[in-house]
């Protein structure tokens, strides 16, 4: 297979959809990356793959020949399900950069849930000075949902900081340092031990609403909850009472049901909820950019590429 034009298909603003243009661009100088709008009808007919960004399903089944796209978005629960019914395939993200920065958000939160931090920000708020007792991190025992390109990241850099780590897929990982579970029956024990709960599973029929108030409930009284994944993966109203009764002692939300969360949302002003805008895991436009260039370029070279598996939805 030769090299050709590839359309940039995405539901984005004009600068966001030319930065990723020029970065794919450059990223293959030896393809021609156009957004999707530019193309005209006779180029369009000629494309075969095409680089995605939460596309119009409608634009593109305005390229005739297309077999493939790829995304450049890790979760890629909304075109498995906006693409159900096409043949076409789907390639996600799998970028070491994001999994790195990934981890280090994990890192980074699961530090402020160790330390104490937002009680420390409760207590200076009413003036109250008081030390809360130390518990050294090898005594807190931090849980990974997911133990994907992600969550193996994420555990690994956990290890560093001398947590107990623990994770749990839907396949049996063997991770040194990490105590690791499977399948739905592992749940519950899993569950049992995690001081620290971070979420990192993709969203598909089987994960949503997985953390409902039955397995909040099998968490030890006082846990904390990091939710990084997607905001459908957990049950609001289930967590809103688990808060309220102190079962879960404080949760780090990126990801929401709906973004941007709604002013109104009872999130906002819960005390026991730190509220992120959905930035743990952002994406570096250049290393993205390099891994769609080396997927193509492989797939131009002998036709292999991993797929996303539709009927499993991750
Ligand atoms: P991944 O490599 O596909 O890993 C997913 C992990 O979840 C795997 O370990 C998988 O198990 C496990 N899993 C899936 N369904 C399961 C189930 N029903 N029961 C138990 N385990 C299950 O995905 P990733 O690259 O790590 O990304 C994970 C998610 O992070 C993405 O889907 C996306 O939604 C989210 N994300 C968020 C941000 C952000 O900024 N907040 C950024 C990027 C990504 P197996 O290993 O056995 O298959």
């Amino acid at each position: 297979m030769t090299a050709g034009l590839i359309p940039f298909v995405a539901r984005a603003g004009d600068s966001e959809t030319d930065a990723w243009v020029q970065a794919l661009q450059l990223a293959m100088p030896g393809e021609r990356v156009v957004r999707f709008d530019a193309l005209s009808a006779e180029e369009r007919a000629g494309c075969t793959v095409a680089i995605v960004a939460n596309p119009n399903p409608a634009d593109l089944c305005q390229l005739p020949a297309l077999q493939w796209v790829h995304s450049v978005w890790a979760g890629v629960e909304r075109l498995v399900a906006e693409l159900g019914d096409t043949h076409l395939k789907i390639v996600r993200l799998v970028d070491p950069n994001l999994a790195d920065t990934m981890a280090e958000a994990v890192l980074a939160w699961t530090l402020y849930l160790h330390r104490d931090m937002p009680r420390y920000a409760r207590q200076q708020a009413d003036a109250v000075w008081q030390s809360l007792p130390y518990v050294p991190a090898r005594q807190r025992t931090v849980g990974l949902l997911g133990l994907g390109a992600l969550g193996e990241a994420a555990a690994r850099r956990l290890l560093t900081a001398n947590f107990q780590v623990r994770g749990w897929s839907r396949n049996r990982k063997a991770m040194g340092g990490v105590t690791c579970f499977a399948g739905d029956d592992e749940l519950q024990p899993m569950l049992a031990a995690c001081d620290i709960l971070v979420c990192l599973l993709p969203l598909t029929p089987q994960t949503t609403g997985l953390l409902n108030a039955q397995r909040l409930a099998w968490l030890p009284r006082g846990a904390q909850l990091i939710n990084f994944a997607r905001g459908r993966i957990v049950d609001d109203g289930a967590l809103r009472a688990a808060l309220d009764s102190g079962q879960v002692a404080h949760a780090v939300l990126d990801v929401f049901a709906t973004e941007p969360l709604p002013p109104g949302e009872w999130q906002w002003k819960h005390p026991a909820v730190t509220v992120l805008p959905h930035c743990s895991g952002p994406t570096d436009l250049a290393t993205a950019a390099a891994i769609v260039a080396a997927n193509i370029t492989r797939w131009r070279q002998n036709g292999q590429m991993d797929f996303v598996d539709s009927l499993r939805g991750y």
